[in-house]
């Protein structure tokens, strides 16, 4: 058996990789695992282990789903002929909780970053073509980052979506320039979406 120090070295070093969690917020987090019930450590395991095993992406949106075909892509409640793109999964997650949109979605799952050599072509923007080729899309509302990144990603969409017939919308950011979707505050994406340009 490895000594206290080690093993707690090592969970330390483990937990230190998520975002936002540094070597002190890790070594916090280890004190209270020590603290916690076994059966809530087997649990908490248990949970991370399923989330990695039986979550995949949406086959039609890249959303996080369990099945095939994500809850909102399958949902009889949602408008089939608009579509939001956005960036990661957890954008998704966000604007569903404004509650002020209720159509469809396409992740690009990542954007283009010069800075670490994402360009255009790298983005896959396939699937979310061959909706749009298969009719009855008539609004695409692109909600990528309000940064450098994000803002050049929309500019490309845009241009690959332009020759279709549809209407091309860009929320509405009067949101500080550089902020990321997921930490704006739900009143002012909502505020967003509402006030959304028309760009093509
Ligand atoms: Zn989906």
């Amino acid at each position: 058996m490895s000594s206290f120090s080690k093993i707690f070295n090592e969970l330390v070093k483990g937990l230190s990789c998520f975002p936002g969690v540094g070597r002190r917020s890790a070594e916090r987090m280890v004190f209270y695992i020590l603290k916690m019930q076994p059966d809530q450590i087997k649990e908490l395991a248990k949970k991370m282990e399923e989330i990695h095993n039986y979550i995949k992406p949406c086959k039609i949106c890249n959303n996080f789903s369990t099945k095939d075909v994500c809850s909102i892509c399958s949902s009889d409640k949602r408008e089939k002929d608009i579509i939001c793109v956005v960036e990661e999964p957890k954008d998704i997650m966000a604007i569903e909780k404004t509650s002020r949109y209720n159509g469809l979605y396409y992740c690009l799952l990542g954007s283009i970053s010069p800075m670490e050599g994402i360009g255009g072509e790298d983005l896959n923007l396939r699937k979310l073509i061959s909706r749009i080729e298969q009719g009855g899309v008539k609004e695409i509302v692109i909600s990528t980052d309000p940064d450098h990144d994000g803002e050049l990603t929309a500019q490309f969409v845009v241009q690959k979506l332009s020759k279709y017939n549809i209407k091309i919308y860009r929320i509405a950011i009067g949101i500080p320039l550089g902020a990321q979707i997921e930490y704006i505050d739900s009143a002012t994406l909502g505020k967003a979406f509402l006030e959304r340009k028309a760009v093509a």
